[in-house]
């Protein structure tokens, strides 16, 4: 509820944290513990795993997971990876709507072949920040 003077939303919240103390610790310390928080990576790690299925959508042949990956149809609307997203289940599901799931093989092809240029010593110049 705010009031029309922030500083009285304040002091609310203040009155609401000594209140309800105790509870709150609990709670940060059950969400922030590094075990909890292992195992909800695991599972939402195998829930993507899932919902990729085994079948590279290119050529139609079967994969294991980790050779099939998440290929975004239109690279403009790409806000991130959904295999390595830390994000709850909506947001996954309408990245992965962009996407079609690729073989490795299939997702080279997608991805068209560019000659990088290289500097006198070999390595690859500036290309990777030009053209991300
Ligand atoms: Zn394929």
């Amino acid at each position: 509820m705010p009031y029309s003077d922030p500083a009285n939303t304040r002091a609310a919240m203040r009155r609401y944290y000594a209140r309800h103390r105790e509870r709150i610790l609990a709670r940060q310390r059950v969400q922030r513990d590094p075990k909890r928080a292992r195992q909800r990576r695991r599972e939402r790690e195998a829930w993507v795993r899932a919902q990729k299925g085994t079948t590279c959508s290119g050529c139609g042949r079967t994969f294991a997971p980790q050779a099939l990956s998440w290929h975004h149809r239109d690279p403009a609307t790409k806000r991130f990876n959904p295999s390595q997203a830390n994000r709850g289940q909506e947001a996954l599901l309408a990245e992965m709507a962009k996407c079609d799931v690729l073989c490795t093989a299939c997702h080279r092809q997608a991805h068209p072949a560019v000659v990088r240029p290289r500097d006198e010593q070999g390595r690859f110049t500036a290309w990777l920040s030009e053209n991300r």
